[in-house]
Parts: structure tokens; C-alpha cells; sequence
């Protein structure tokens, strides 16, 4: 039995019970798989929310709440990033980066690089989508350690844009992915222990 809160979120938002009740609704929704893709990884399967249309349309209506102020661009993470970053920026009025695993973009990319448990990995993006000074909003499914917000945050602000705030459906908080992302705007929809 998870732990439902509100969050220790930064960013403004629908407050209170809303947010307690979408928390509760999300947290209903999500599928556990122990031992997926590796053993000893709880995976958090958003897929039955996605498939939702009603619990899609309050997540998605919730980030762009939780906005704080215009945006230009929302990043999304591969792949579960996308599906929200782009919903998300068309509410706003903004346009969408995804953010690739190495090898996926074509050039010219800009890269960077990050630490995992066993070995490293790299994101990716095209430089030339993101104008000097861009105001941009991160989102991805899911906050665990840390490191591809991390590495997403410095490869956007790499290409000359600042990033205002990073938006997450679900925060693992016992990884502790906050560390990596110091003085950053965070909010998330729903924080399991
Ligand atoms: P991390 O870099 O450790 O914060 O991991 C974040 C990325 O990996 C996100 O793009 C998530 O989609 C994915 N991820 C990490 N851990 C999980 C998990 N337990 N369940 C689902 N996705 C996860």
C-alpha cells in the first residue's frame, strides 16, 4: 500500500482537496511491477492512466496549472515524457523538444551525458529548435534519482535556455532525485515514499 500526499511541490496549481483527490485518482491508476525491466526496479506503468480520458484530461490540465508563468518550449523525456509534454504544450501554447536517448535524432544534436547505477547514458536534443533565452518547462513521467532531469536541465540551459520549472506525474521521493535538481521549481502530482 503506497502512500498518498500532495506533494512537496513548489509550483502554484489547483490546491487542497483537488489535488489530494487527483493524487488519489493517479495513485488508483498506476500499475506496480515488481522486477521490470530489471530485478529489484518497482516500475510505475502509467499506461492505465493514459488510457483514461478523464483522469488524462485533469493529469494534463494539472501540469499546465502548476505552470508558473509563460513558457516557450515544454521538453519531454523518451518515450512516457512525450506523451505528456506534448498535450501539455498545446494547452499552453507552447511548442515541445523531445529529449532522445543517444542515437535516435539527427544531427546536429547536443549531448549529455549522466551517471546510472551500472555504466552511463545520454540524452539528447537539437540545438537549433531552442531559441537563445527560451523559457522551457520539463516534464516527465517519473522522478527517481534524478539524473536525466538533472542532465535534461543542463543540456537545455547548454543551448541558451532557462528552464523555469520541471513538472513530474509521480516522485519517488525515497531516490531522492530532488538533490540533483538544487533551487529548481519541482512539482509533482503525486509522491510515493
Ligand atoms: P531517474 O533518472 O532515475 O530519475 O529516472 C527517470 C527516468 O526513468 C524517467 O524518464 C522514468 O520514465 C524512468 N523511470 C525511473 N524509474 C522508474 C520507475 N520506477 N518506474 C517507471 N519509470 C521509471
Amino acid at each position: 500500500m503506497s502512500a498518498v500526499t500532495d506533494g512537496p511541490g513548489t509550483l502554484p496549481g489547483p490546491s487542497g482537496g483537488r489535488r489530494a483527490d487527483l493524487a488519489r485518482r493517479i495513485d488508483g491508476l498506476l500499475r506496480t511491477v515488481p522486477d521490470f525491466p530489471q530485478p529489484g526496479i518497482q516500475f510505475r506503468d502509467i499506461m492505465p492512466l493514459l488510457a483514461d480520458a478523464d483522469a488524462f484530461a485533469d493529469v494534463v490540465a494539472a501540469l499546465v496549472a502548476g505552470t508558473p508563468g509563460p513558457v516557450d518550449l515544454v521538453a519531454g523525456m523518451e518515450a512516457r515524457g512525450f506523451l505528456l509534454a506534448a498535450p501539455v504544450a498545446a494547452v499552453l501554447g507552447a511548442g515541445v523538444v523531445p529529449v532522445r536517448k543517444a542515437g535516435k535524432l539527427p544531427g546536429p544534436v547536443a549531448s549529455q551525458s549522466y551517471a546510472l547505477e551500472y555504466g552511463s547514458a545520454a540524452v539528447e536534443i537539437q540545438p537549433f529548435t531552442i531559441p537563445d533565452g527560451a523559457r522551457v518547462l520539463v516534464v516527465d513521467d517519473v522522478l527517481a534519482t534524478g539524473g536525466t532531469a538533472a542532465a535534461t536541465v543542463a543540456l537545455l540551459e547548454a543551448c541558451g535556455a532557462e528552464v523555469v520549472a520541471l513538472s513530474f506525474l509521480v516522485e519517488l521521493e525515497s531516490l531522492g532525485g530532488r538533490a540533483l535538481l538544487p533551487g529548481r521549481a519541482i512539482d509533482a502530482l503525486l509522491t510515493l515514499a
